[in-house]
C-alpha cells in the first residue's frame, strides 16, 4: 500500500503544479484582457471627442455664415436710412438696425464659444490619441508574450499529464478506482495533504486515529468530511 500512496502522493503534486500552471496562463488572461478593456474605453473617449469636435466645427461655421448674412442685413438698412423720407420710416429702420446688431452680437458670442469648445476638444483629441497609442503598444506586446508564456505552459502541462497517465496507470485497480471517482468529484483536488491534523481540502479536523494511519500509509483514508483521498504532508508541503 504504501508504493501505491507514494504513487498518490506524485500525483497529487503533478495536480498542484498543473493547476498553478493553468491558473497562471489564466490570471495573464485577465490582466491582458483587462488592459484590452482599458484601451478600448480610451478608443470610445476618442471617438466621442472626435464626433463632438466635428460638431463643434460645424456649429462654428453655421454661426460664421449667420453672422455675415447679418451684417449684410444691417449694411442694407443703413443704405436705406439715407432713402427714406418720413420720420417713422426713419425710426422703424433704426429700430430694425438695433435688433439685427444685437443678433450679430450673439452669433459672435457663438462664434467665440465654439473656438474655445474646439480648443479644448482639439486638446483632448490630442491627448487620448497619444494615450490610446500608448496603450495599443503595451496591449500588443503584452499579448505576445501571453501566447509564448501561453504556449510553453500548454507544451509543460502536456508533458505533466502524460506523467500524470504513467502514473494513474501504476496504481492498483482498487486505488485507481477510488481515485477516478473522487476525481470525478473533486476535479483536481482529489487527493489533499493532511495539515495540521485536518484535512487540507475541506479543513475537517481528522480524528487522531485517521491522522496516524494516514502518517503510516497502511491503507487508503478518505476523508469524512469531504470525501477526498488524504496522504500525509510531507518535504515542503509542511
Ligand atoms: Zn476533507
Amino acid at each position: 500500500m504504501r508504493d501505491q500512496i507514494d504513487r498518490l502522493q506524485q500525483l497529487r503534486q503533478l495536480d498542484g503544479t498543473i493547476r498553478s500552471l493553468s491558473g497562471a496562463v489564466s490570471a495573464r488572461e485577465t490582466d491582458l484582457q483587462r488592459k484590452v478593456t482599458e484601451e478600448n474605453l480610451v478608443r470610445e473617449a476618442l471617438s466621442s471627442e472626435k464626433a463632438m469636435l466635428g460638431a463643434t466645427q460645424s456649429k462654428r461655421r453655421q454661426a460664421d455664415i449667420e453672422v455675415e448674412t447679418s451684417r449684410e442685413r444691417k449694411a442694407h438698412f443703413e443704405k436705406q436710412l439715407t432713402e427714406v423720407k418720413t420720420n417713422v420710416e426713419y425710426q422703424a429702420l433704426l429700430r430694425e438696425i438695433a435688433t439685427v446688431e444685437k443678433s450679430i452680437r450673439e452669433w459672435e458670442d457663438t462664434v467665440l464659444e465654439a473656438m474655445e469648445t474646439e480648443e479644448t476638444t482639439q486638446k483632448n483629441v490630442k491627448r487620448l490619441a497619444a494615450d490610446l497609442a500608448g496603450k495599443q503598444k503595451v496591449v500588443q506586446a503584452e499579448r505576445e508574450q501571453f501566447e509564448q508564456g501561453k504556449q510553453a505552459a500548454d507544451q509543460q502541462v502536456a508533458g505533466l499529464g502524460e506523467q500524470r497517465d504513467d502514473l494513474v496507470a501504476k496504481l492498483s485497480v482498487p486505488v485507481r478506482s477510488k481515485y477516478e471517482r473522487v476525481r470525478q468529484a473533486k476535479g483536481d483536488s482529489a487527493i489533499v495533504a493532511v495539515v495540521n491534523g485536518s484535512c487540507g481540502g475541506c479543513h475537517y479536523k481528522l480524528p487522531p486515529q485517521t491522522a496516524a494511519e494516514v502518517r503510516h500509509s497502511e491503507r487508503l483514508m478518505i476523508c469524512e468530511g469531504c470525501g477526498r483521498i488524504l496522504v500525509a504532508a510531507r518535504g515542503s508541503d509542511g
